[in-house]
């Protein structure tokens, strides 16, 4: 192999020469993106910006995954902007698309009461499938079983400032479980029956629930109803392996089988926020206030001490969402 990227051996496993990054640990960690082949122009500058900020100093290697083959266009055009390795995944069509079990009647009157309702996404059958799979099913797939750690990226958000230490390591090293940096309220008419079953889950295994979990940061009744509040899934660094754990994988499957994911349109957000809000020590979650983010239309800019100007950020203070009126910092704050 001569280094250039046009000789690459096997295309979809590639690694390529270790690299002189002159860091004494790395943890076991992939930077991962779910992404069609029409998003090819927003996912190349989502990795060109975390490369520049971040990865290039790192060599963290990148996850693509898609239910269609990638195109050699989104492949060589994503190569050519990353510092490390990139595999190209296949989703197996069992993790995507709609189970045989759904009634398609029923999902499709859900359909039409949300578009009806002007509901985002609330006539989308592949917004759904999107949901369901990141919600339960990226960390079983072939490329990501080998890594615990991951970094979601999504085509079209920016990285606003240097991040010169590892998140990855800082995860690991202090027992983390679930990194975020925006925290909002879910629309409660695409989730009308999640608490109902995430409560009677709760009925049938308690032995799951954690008992120092971060329940008041979900609910402002002990757990009678939700208050909506989420991580913001777009953005998150995080322990597959607590995904693929006893309690995760029990909880995702009670919540599939009532078929919320296409008669309603439960988002990953939620679900993989009520997760780690229950069966994780709340302290294992990490609010990375040092991580400029941005995704339309919302932006956490660090307002810690020094971090702003440590980081070289180019986001506006004034406009960070942290105590925007839609924001659950909070309710996050208020647990502590
Ligand atoms: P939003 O952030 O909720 O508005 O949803 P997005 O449109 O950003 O989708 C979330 C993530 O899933 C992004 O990484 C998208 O690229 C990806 N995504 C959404 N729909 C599809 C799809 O049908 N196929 C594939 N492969 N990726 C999708
Ligand atoms: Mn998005």
């Amino acid at each position: 192999w001569t280094g250039s990227k046009d000789e690459v051996p096997d295309e979809d496993l590639y690694i390529p020469p270790p690299q002189n990054y002159n860091l004494t640990r790395r943890a076991n960690a992939t930077l991962l993106m779910l992404a069609r082949n029409s998003d090819v122009d927003s996912a190349v500058r989502s990795v060109r910006e975390l490369e520049d900020r971040f990865n290039h100093k790192f060599g963290y290697p990148w996850t693509f995954l898609n239910e269609e083959p990638f195109s050699d266009e989104f492949k060589r055009r994503v190569r050519n902007v990353v510092s490390s390795s990139a595999s190209f995944g296949l989703i197996p069509h069992d993790h995507w698309f709609q189970p045989d079990s759904i009634d398609e009647t029923k999902a499709a009157a859900g359909r039409e009461k949300m578009v009806e309702d002007n509901i985002i996404y609330g006539g989308s059958v592949s917004y759904r499938n999107m949901c369901r799979f990141n919600s339960g099913f990226f960390y079983r797939h072939p490329l990501t079983l080998n890594y615990k750690w991951y970094w979601r990226v999504e085509p079209d958000v920016h990285f606003h400032c240097d991040i010169d230490s590892d998140p990855f390591l800082y995860m690991e090293d202090n027992d983390k479980i679930y990194g975020f940096t925006i925290t909002m309220y879910e629309y409660h008419a695409t989730i009308p029956t999640l608490w109902d079953t995430v409560k009677q889950f709760m009925k049938d295994y308690p032995q799951y629930i954690n008992k120092d979990n971060a329940m008041a940061y979900m609910s402002d009744n002990q757990g009678d109803s939700y208050n909506l509040c989420h991580f913001w899934s777009n953005f998150e660094i995080a322990d597959m392996d607590f995904w693929r754990g006893e309690a995760y994988s029990k909880y995702f499957d009670y919540l599939d089988a009532t078929g919320g994911f296409y008669y309603e349109r439960w988002g990953d957000a939620p679900v993989h926020s009520i997760g780690v809000g229950l069966f994780a020590r709340k302290d294992q979650i990490h609010f990375f206030d040092n991580i400029g983010y941005e995704h339309n239309p919302y932006t956490h800019c660090p307002k810690g001490s020094g971090l702003w100007e440590r980081g070289k950020c180019a986001c506006n203070l004034d406009r960070s969402f942290d105590y925007d009126g839609y924001s659950c910092m909070r309710q996050w704050d208020r647990i502590w």
